[in-house]
């Protein structure tokens, strides 16, 4: 689009804006409209699930995945484009939208729906079929070191799992202070912006299991822990946190 200062301030007056605005600098098509090139740099994707839909069945059916990662996780990936659609967080990652966006009243909306496309994604890394059960070698220490035991560990995870009231998120973190720790958050929230290393979580929002578990929560967790949890993922996780600090 061609537009010159005179005419811009002219469309300006047009709609009842005055050029008392004062514009010290010429308006140029480059600072009015985003290049093709750029937008296409802000868009983000939904990614594939890291399994089929049917993987992890009977725990979680097909059928939850159409809704959970087709419709919700999608709608957060949609929403979020369109939030930062020409503006100064168009073209930064994932997590620096997050963590530029947390704790500012104005941008809730956005860090919202960033936050939700991260948790969602690694929701999904932290199951595979024929997961769950006790974790071995340098994660399994650390959590005796931690928690006492891994049973105690389950204990603690189940608790924040269930008491997270209305919608929310457990977590396995590897806390400031180097310890892992178990943690739960409300809405998108979520460890990073507490310095915290997330290692494995579970969505206890109630669309992540309503359709297989009705109201069961505990169920569902206590699922998740018995067949479902990939330590792998949760050990590397671990081992990238530990590479960090040693950094
Ligand atoms: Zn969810």
């Amino acid at each position: 689009m061609q537009l010159s200062r005179r005419s811009f301030l002219a469309l300006l007056g047009g709609l009842g804006i005055t050029s008392a605005i004062g514009f010290s600098r010429t308006i140029t098509d480059a600072n009015i409209q985003p290049t093709i090139t750029e937008a296409a740099m802000t868009t983000f994707t939904l990614p594939e699930l890291p399994y089929a839909k049917t993987a992890l069945e009977p725990f979680i059916s097909a059928q939850t995945f159409d809704f959970h990662h087709g419709k919700h996780h999608n709608a957060y990936v949609v929403n979020l484009n369109k939030l930062i659609e020409n503006t100064d967080l168009a073209g930064l990652s994932l997590e620096d939208i997050i963590l530029k966006t947390a704790g500012d009243a104005s941008k809730a909306g956005v860090f919202n729906n960033a936050a939700q496309v991260w948790n969602h994604t690694f929701f999904w890394n932290s199951m595979k079929p024929s997961g769950g059960g006790k974790p071995s070698g340098e994660l399994a220490s650390a959590i005796d070191a931690s928690f006492g035991s891994y049973d105690k560990f389950v204990e603690e995870f189940k608790n924040a799992g269930a008491t997270q009231f209305g919608s929310g998120w457990a977590w396995l973190v590897v806390d400031t202070d180097g310890a892992l720790k178990v943690t739960k958050t409300a809405n998108a929230e979520l460890p990073m912006t507490k310095g915290q290393k997330a290692l494995l979580t579970l969505d206890v929002w109630e669309h992540a299991y309503y359709l297989d578990f009705q109201n069961r929560r505990p169920d569902f967790i206590a699922t998740f822990l018995d067949k479902l949890v990939n330590w792998e993922f949760a050990a590397s996780n671990f081992a990238s946190a530990k590479a960090k600090k040693a950094a």
